[in-house]
């Protein structure tokens, strides 16, 4: 892993397309406080195990049955493969003039959001100048950018609007991935009645999702006021009537952390022991579940506060931790998204080709570069899915690639300090010097696999990031 400083690259260069060679990028100072040089693992073609890291057998289902839920939408990589195959030579669709070097990047921006362009509500000030660097005279982006985010408690459009504001450049929705966005590939369950779990406009984002039959745990509570006995006060003062009308729940869409954990982690056992009658119950809890779909597998995310949070990982570890614990059986999940799940990544891969399409560019892009925060989710995610790229590119399309025709060759991982991942935090989930075993912060479903939570590259900033890709690929800075 590089680690690396734009003031090795203050020497004037200019010019607005790819050059005819890639210079090579120098060492140059860690960023302050990095404690050792790490070494590019992504960049050596897939560094390190050359499986998948799905550790349980469960994951490793979870991760077949996401497969199948994308076999299953058939419809959702035609626009990939159309937007692969036929855009050679168009112009751009708005009608401006582009130079030939600079109409075709082969490249594209997976950055995530927070602790790289924002720390809460606030923008982090080298984000600014990254954009000032990603976008052309007409104030359009002259490489395709996607922003990858494990948020889910928003809509699309609302972090949209939210990061047009906070960055000045004009970001649309379909630029922004959701942890949850690639539950619209889950059509299998959109017309089953699912119990949402999540906290913000969880009912309008299931529904954008394509779910048109969402309880959400609030009016199962409701409906049961007699489940929902943790908090004293909100016990009910007399016991209601039971309820025979309300219709059995199908399955479980876990979007992102809730307000009442207590609430929601007893509900949600309540439907999963009662095969989705909780007003009955039953005396052998059924197995497998009803099916649960999650998004945002992260154990920690970093606001404004100076320790990271607890993101939705960590509810889920307190599901997962109860479920065996009663029924002595693991949790299964029917699909499991966000960073760092493959799914995710392929996701991104096909709004990058979509944007390039609609920009008129022609050239395939080759080469994906995921600017994060985080190891576990940012690193270790673009990491598993340059090991898939080497993996389809080793063996042969499989059925996926043949629906999916990828052009891409290579996603490579970009750690900034700005965020979650601190050189100098004890705790930091970047694997420590000397083989010295650090907590693992990942998903049960997936392997500790410490070469997928190193970075190709380490800097400071999203700024710093820019600028080591545009001169890796040989454009003006
Ligand atoms: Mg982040």
């Amino acid at each position: 892993m590089y680690v690396w400083t734009p003031r090795a690259f203050q020497t004037g260069e200019t010019g607005c397309g790819p050059e005819t060679t890639t210079p090579k990028v120098p060492r140059a100072p860690p960023c302050p406080g990095a404690r050792r040089p790490l070494t590019s693992s992504a960049e050596r073609g897939g560094g390190g195990r050359r499986s998948l890291h799905v550790r349980t057998a469960a994951g490793r289902m979870a991760v077949i049955r996401c497969f199948a839920a994308l076999r299953a939408a058939p419809g959702l990589w035609r626009w990939a493969a159309g937007t692969a195959a036929g855009t050679q030579g168009r112009r751009s669709s708005r009608g401006y003039t582009v130079s030939p070097a600079q109409s075709s990047p082969t490249f594209g921006f997976l950055l995530d959001i927070d602790g790289v362009l924002v720390r809460g509500h606030k923008v982090i000030p080298s984000a600014l100048e990254a954009f000032r660097r990603l976008v052309n005279s007409q104030g359009q982006l002259r490489v395709p950018v996607v922003f990858v985010t494990n948020a889910g408690n928003i809509l699309q459009d609302g972090k949209a609007r939210e990061l047009t504001a906070l960055l000045g450049v004009k970001v649309d929705p379909d630029q922004v991935i959701l942890s949850h966005s690639p539950l619209k590939l889950f059509s299998k369950y959109h017309r089953k009645r699912m119990l949402v779990s999540g906290q913000g406009p969880v009912v309008e984002n299931a529904r954008s999702l394509g779910f048109e039959n969402v309880v959400t745990v609030d009016m199962l509570r409701m409906a049961f006021p007699v489940l929902d006995m943790v908090d004293l006060e909100r016990r009910p003062k007399s016991t209601p009537l039971s309820r025979t009308d309300f219709p059995a729940i199908e399955g479980v869409l876990l979007l992102g952390e809730p307000v009442r954990w207590e609430t929601n982690l007893q509900l949600i056992m309540d439907v999963l022991l009662s095969n989705g009658n909780p007003g009955t119950g039953l005396a052998t809890a059924p197995y497998p579940h009803l099916p649960v779909l999650a998004s945002n597998m992260d154990l920690l995310w970093m606001a404004e506060a100076k320790m990271p949070r607890m993101g939705h990982g960590t509810f889920l570890l307190c599901l997962e931790a109860i479920y065996r614990k009663v029924t002595g059986k693991e949790l299964r999940y029917e699909g499991l998204m966000g960073k760092p799940s493959i799914l995710t990544y392929q996701y991104a891969e096909n709004l990058i080709r979509r944007q390039a399409e609609k920009r008129g560019w022609a050239a395939p892009i080759q080469k994906l570069y995921a600017v994060g925060d985080n190891p576990m989710s940012d690193v270790y995610g673009a990491n598993l899915f340059h090991q898939h790229l080497q993996k389809a590119k080793r063996e042969g399309p499989g059925d996926l690639q043949k629906q999916q025709p990828s052009t891409t060759q290579s996603c490579t991982s970009i750690l900034v300090c700005t965020g979650v991942y601190s050189p100098q935090a004890a705790g930091s989930t970047q694997p420590a010097p000397g083989g010295e075993q650090t907590p693992f912060h990942g998903h049960r479903d997936f392997d500790f696999s410490p070469e997928l939570m190193q970075a190709s590259h380490v800097v400071r900033d999203v700024n710093e990031a820019v600028q080591l890709v545009l001169h890796k690929e040989g454009w003006a800075l």
